[in-house]
This record gives C-alpha cells, structure tokens and sequence, in this order.
C-alpha cells in the first residue's frame, strides 16, 4: 500500500502522519514513512545546490523537477516491499507558480492507493507557521493560503483521476490533533 499525505507548510501534516504510524505500530500495523523534500534534499546537496530543504522551492522549475523524478523513482523503488508513506506535497509554490508535487511521471512510478489532503483553517495556518522557528517558512496572507489549499485540492483530485486513488480529506484543528490522528489512523487500516 502507497498513501500519500499533502497539506500546505505548516498544517502539521508531518506530525499527525508520525504520531498515527507510531499508534499503529503498537497493533502490529507497519508503515515506513518517506519524506519526499528529504529524499529531494540528499539530492540536491549532493549536487551542491541548496543547503536547507527551504531552499528547494526557490531552485528554477526545471532543477526541481529533475530532483523530483530521481526522488519519485528512488521511493517508489523503497516502497515495492513495504508498506510506505509518502510526506510530500500536492503542490509547491514557488516563485515561477505552483508546481505540481505528482506530476504523471513521478505518478506512474509511485502509484498511490489513498492521497491525503491534511488541512486546518486559514487563520491557523498562518499562526502556526509564526510559531514555527525550526523553518524558514514563506509569510504568507490567509487568502494566499486558501488559494494554495484550493490548487492542492484540485492537484489532488486530478492525481486520483490519473491513477484511481482515492481522495482524503482530514481538518488537522486547534487543540484537536487526536482527532486529526485518529481520522489518519482509520484511513491506514
Ligand atoms: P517539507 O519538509 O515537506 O516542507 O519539504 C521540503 C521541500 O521539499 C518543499 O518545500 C519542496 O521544495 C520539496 N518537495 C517536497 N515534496 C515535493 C514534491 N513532491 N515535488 C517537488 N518538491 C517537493
Ligand atoms: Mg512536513
């Protein structure tokens, strides 16, 4: 099993991913997670072209997709054996527009059975990411932030349209992360 989970920088998609595999993990369900921006990173500064994974999303497209294919292959190898999820993005705003995350090439090789979408309101967003110091996160309006959650859910209905996958969608609220947890939990059983 392939699943994919998206949410905008800051949502906290990363950390109700983990703290839903780790309970799973005490039934017996097995699930390796894979971050695709550290996948991408490796890459990249092997490459000698970024230093951080903020960097990343401010290389020109054609750079970033080229990174973007060597990881999709790279963890779509990984996940032939075993159960994997992936930590990415459906899309990534860059300077030059937003990127598709899963473009055909890196879909056909991962192959996801569920996307999904982590999200939480506006305003929530943008407050979590001033509190997040450990990132260099854009500092963004709460309307450009719903336009990104918008172009995800649309990236990731055509990714589903593209492969079959199924589409998820899970409010990741203030003071609610349990629940967001176990919502991810019941999608991964
Ligand atoms: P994250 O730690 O999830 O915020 O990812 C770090 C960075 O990796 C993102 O800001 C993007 O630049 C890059 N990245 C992650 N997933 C993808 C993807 N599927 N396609 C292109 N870039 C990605
Ligand atoms: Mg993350």
């Amino acid at each position: 099993m392939i699943v994919v989970v998206v949410g905008v920088p800051g949502v906290g998609s990363t950390t109700v991913t983990n703290k839903a595999v780790e309970k799973l993990k005490e039934e017996g369900i097995e699930y390796e997670i894979v971050n695709f921006g550290t996948v991408m990173l490796e890459i990249a500064k092997e490459r000698g072209l970024v230093e951080d994974r903020d960097q990343l999303r401010k290389l020109p497209p054609e750079t970033q997709k080229e990174i973007q294919k060597l990881a999709g292959k790279k963890i779509a190898e990984m996940g032939k054996e075993k159960n994997i999820i992936v930590d990415t993005h459906s899309t990534i705003k860059t300077p030059k527009g937003y990127l598709p995350g899963l473009p055909i090439w890196v879909l056909e090789e991962l192959k996801p059975d569920i996307i999904v979408l982590v999200e939480a309101d506006n305003s929530e967003i943008l407050m979590r990411r001033l509190k997040d110091e450990s990132r260099n996160r854009d500092l963004e309006s709460t309307e450009d932030i719903g336009e990104h959650i918008f172009m995800n859910r649309a990236a990731a209905m055509t990714y589903a349209v593209l492969t079959g996958a199924t589409v998820k969608i899970i409010k990741n609220r203030d003071n609610l992360l349990d629940k967001a947890v176990e919502e991810m939990i019941q999608v991964l059983k």
